[in-house]
């Protein structure tokens, strides 16, 4: 069959008709899962994909894994070994961080609504704060004279700018995240007051984007302002978080993204602040590039139906599983996610169908009116990219039924 031009399936071959994920082909990765439907995790794509961006990026740049692209602990703790450090946004996500054995230095907390008891837990745990708020500087400063343990904390900072061509804006105008540029002086000077651990800034401007060239537009313009904000710290910056934000191609049309500017734009920057920002070490924090095409979704064909005309396969997976590819979860307009029948990728694409999922509701919808193979009851179904906000962004309870396993391979 012929693969969607923008589906990169670099890690998932095919064989005998089969897709391969991990070197196993999926039939017999099913069997040995033990159910459908399941996520699959393929370790050697995560490998893989950071070998490539730590070929671009500049040696003394810091690549962190933001947790809640992919929370599986068994992933977490294979990224782990990989990169330099992890971010998290809960206190769960930080256990999860905790237990893989990554140092403390090297986990950052961010959040818009962190609760007393996490911010207790992330100060009990050395871990660096993002702070987002004057009440989270009162109740770090509570936390610190009560037990004696000195806060770890970093600004931060809503930009003045936005990521332009974003899937998902963070930064910029009025928005729930972080201080917004123009008040963080006066937050620096409460800081320095109340003798937390200033260690310096984070921003995060935007998600899901594909454009090289704004991406490297955002974090020149991150760098510049924290080189404005440092002016008021209260100590020299010693850490600064220009986020990420780099997407994925999952609908056609959509373009790899060109990492090559990026690693030269980021290179820039690490020399520009030896000089600028002596001391300081840069980081970038990606959730949704480290993991996303590294995973699969899989699913089998439970009926297959008729409708005036229009052929549906119905599964035993769908939107309660995996919400985005349902096109749910932040999407405008639905496109398709890129779906195989994964057990018959020798035939060709002949066959006009929808795919979908046995919940009672039209939103179920994996694949609306793509050209498959023909398929039948016990084939499986393969959802690529799928790596990212899957398993954890889903509503796994809606209409009760059965759970999906994870598995990494
Ligand atoms: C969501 C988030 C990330 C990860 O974003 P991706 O688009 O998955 O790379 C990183 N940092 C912060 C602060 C976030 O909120």
């Amino acid at each position: 069959m012929t693969t969607p031009q923008h589906s990169p399936r670099a890690f998932f071959p095919a064989e005998n008709g089969e897709l391969l994920i991990g070197g196993m082909p999926v039939s017999r990765l099913a069997a040995r899962v033990g159910q459908t439907p399941f996520y699959v995790y393929d370790h050697a794509a995560l490998a893989a994909r950071v070998a490539a961006l730590r070929a671009v990026l500049p040696d003394t740049l810091h690549l962190h894994y933001a947790i809640k692209a992919n929370p599986m602990p068994a992933v977490v703790g294979a990224l782990a070994q990989l990169v330099d450090g992890l971010d998290v946004a809960s206190g769960r996500e930080l256990r999860v961080a905790l237990d893989t054995g990554m140092t403390p230095e090297e986990i950052s907390f961010a959040g818009p609504g962190k609760s007393a008891g996490e911010l207790e837990q992330a100060v009990a745990a050395g871990v660096l704060i993002n702070i987002e708020s004057a009440r989270e500087v009162r109740l770090l400063a509570e936390i610190q004279a009560r037990t004696g343990w000195q806060a770890r904390v970093a600004v931060r900072v809503n930009p003045d700018f936005d990521l332009k061509s974003s899937g998902m804006k963070m930064g910029g105008g009025p928005k729930q995240f972080g201080v917004d540029a123009e008040a963080v002086p006066a937050l620096l000077a409460e800081i320095k007051q109340q003798q937390l651990g200033f260690e310096g800034f984070h921003l995060f401007a935007g998600s899901q984007n594909l454009r090289a060239e704004a991406i490297a537009e955002a974090q020149r313009k991150s760098f510049e302002l924290c080189l404005r904000l440092a002016q008021d710290a209260p100590t020299p910056v010693k850490s600064l978080n220009l986020g990420g934000g780099f997407g994925i191609p999952y609908f056609p049309g959509e373009q790899a993204l060109d990492l090559a500017p990026i690693g030269a734009n980021l290179a820039e920057l690490v020399a520009q602040a030896s000089t600028r920002l002596p001391g300081a070490h840069l980081t970038i924090e990606l959730g949704r590039y480290l993991v996303g095409e590294a995973g699969v979704y899989i699913c089998r064909v439970l009926d297959r139906k008729v409708s005036r005309g229009h052929t549906y396969l119905i599964t035993d997976g769908g939107l309660h599983h995996h919400l985005s590819a349902s096109g749910n979860f932040g999407q405008v307009i639905r496109k398709n996610y890129p779906v195989l029948v994964a057990n018959r990728m020798d035939r060709e694409a002949d066959e006009n169908v929808s795919v979908v999922g046995p919940l009672c509701t039209p939103l179920d919808l994996l694949a609306d009116r793509m050209n498959l193979p023909h398929a039948e009851p016990g084939d499986l179904i393969a959802v690529l990219q799928s790596g990212a906000y899957g398993f954890s962004a889903s509503p796994r309870d809606f209409l009760s039924h059965p759970q999906p396993l994870e598995v990494l391979v």
